[in-house]
């Protein structure tokens, strides 16, 4: 059904409105039929058997395999970006890194506080418009790991594929979990802040291999400790209650649409409207991503003549289209469509786009 508005936010992104419903609901449960999951203990059985039914939930929709853990961390990706290297890296070690954006520069600058950041691939000196060719990634086989981001959000740039590393794979897929099948079992770690495709801020979801687990530095810091998580079901600490129900919620959600295959597709087909009015407009509008690695989830383009950008904002606020400027370190325009933004506000931004460039071409 079309809407008066639609939220391009890159995130905290828009949740899917059933789910919002069932927040609410949530909410007002009162009474004789027992309180709100916001208000009980985590240690209730009612509680417990949300956390098993969203674990197993996300196994399913990621396809897990059986030896890896599912935790659910307090805190987003950038606090992964300080407990990978910290459970991974002495001084003396090193990871090997591919900064394809803002998000995998800061996890590796992050990591060089623990041990040595090898940037095995730095798109930095062309403005991080392009990937590695997967041909190309030569890891040292001494690091400790291989750490990249499928999907640049503020760049928009994302791997179609994973990249073949001879050490463990690590991956911050904060801005695309979900939004496709992403083989997990091609990678020793996966892990992503909740608040784009999964669920609300504060909590992240991390995906770890048993094996790589174990080979964690000894005696660190329970809180921080990828083992204690796993061995308490990730209750060291009193978890984010609320941010785990909403991530059962929104893995229902995404079950009840058919699945990250169905994601995929839909996602493509959002992108694809914007990207095909971007290629038709003989650059009054210039996409920042070379092609072949084009964001699904982050369409970042300029418009020809930066002065209007000021305009194209302005008019596509009076239209209902929110949350379209770009990150504050590259600017432009930004359209983040994760999975619960609907088709009609792509088709409705595709149109929206068309009229500005007659307009003002
Ligand atoms: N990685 C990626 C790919 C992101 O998009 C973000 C946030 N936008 C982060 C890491 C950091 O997440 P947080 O702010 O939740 O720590």
């Amino acid at each position: 059904m079309a809407q008066d508005s639609y939220n391009f936010s890159a995130g905290p992104a828009m949740l899917p409105s059933e789910v919002k419903l069932q927040a609410i609901e949530e909410l007002g449960r009162n009474g004789r039929d027992g309180f709100s999951v916001i208000e009980i203990s985590h240690r209730s059985d009612r509680f417990l058997g949300i956390l098993e039914d969203t674990e197993h939930r996300l196994r399913r929709l990621l396809s897990v395999p059986d030896d890896y853990k599912i935790l659910f961390v307090s805190g987003g990706a950038s606090m992964q970006f300080s407990m990978i290297p910290y459970n991974f890296l002495n001084n003396g070690d090193s990871a090997d890194f591919i900064v394809s954006g803002y998000w995998s520069e800061k996890a590796a600058k992050e990591a060089a506080k623990c041990g040595r950041a090898n940037l095995i691939f730095d798109g930095s000196s062309d403005g991080f418009k392009t990937l590695p060719n997967p041909q190309d990634i030569v890891c040292d086989p001494k690091s400790r790991y291989l750490h990249y981001c499928s999907n640049e959000t503020i760049h928009g740039l994302e791997f179609t594929d994973v990249p073949k590393g001879s050490i463990p794979v690590v991956c911050d897929a904060s801005s695309n979990i979900l939004s496709k099948p992403i083989g997990v079992d091609r990678h020793s770690m996966v892990y992503a802040g909740a608040q784009k495709n999964i669920g609300p801020s504060g909590i992240s979801v991390v995906v770890i291999k048993d094996e790589f687990m174990k080979s964690a530095l000894p005696n660190r810091l329970a809180y921080m400790d990828y083992r204690l998580l796993a061995e308490t079901l990730s209750m060291p600490f009193t978890p984010n209650t609320w941010g785990i129900f909403l991530v059962g919620l929104v893995c229902e959600w995404i079950e009840s649409q058919g699945g990250t295959v169905a994601m995929e597709e839909r996602n493509s087909l959002k992108s694809g409207l914007i990207y095909d009015v971007i290629d038709e407009s003989r650059e009054f509008y210039l996409g920042h991503a070379v092609e072949d690695f084009r964001s699904r989830m982050n369409i970042t383009f300029k418009l020809e003549r930066e002065e209007m950008e000021v305009s194209f904002l302005k008019e596509a606020e009076l239209n209902g289209l929110h949350g379209l400027k770009g990150h504050r370190s590259i600017g432009g325009i930004r359209a983040s469509m994760y999975n619960a933004f609907p088709v009609e506000g792509a088709e409705r931004l595709a149109e929206f786009m068309r009229e500005f460039r007659l307009k003002h071409s």
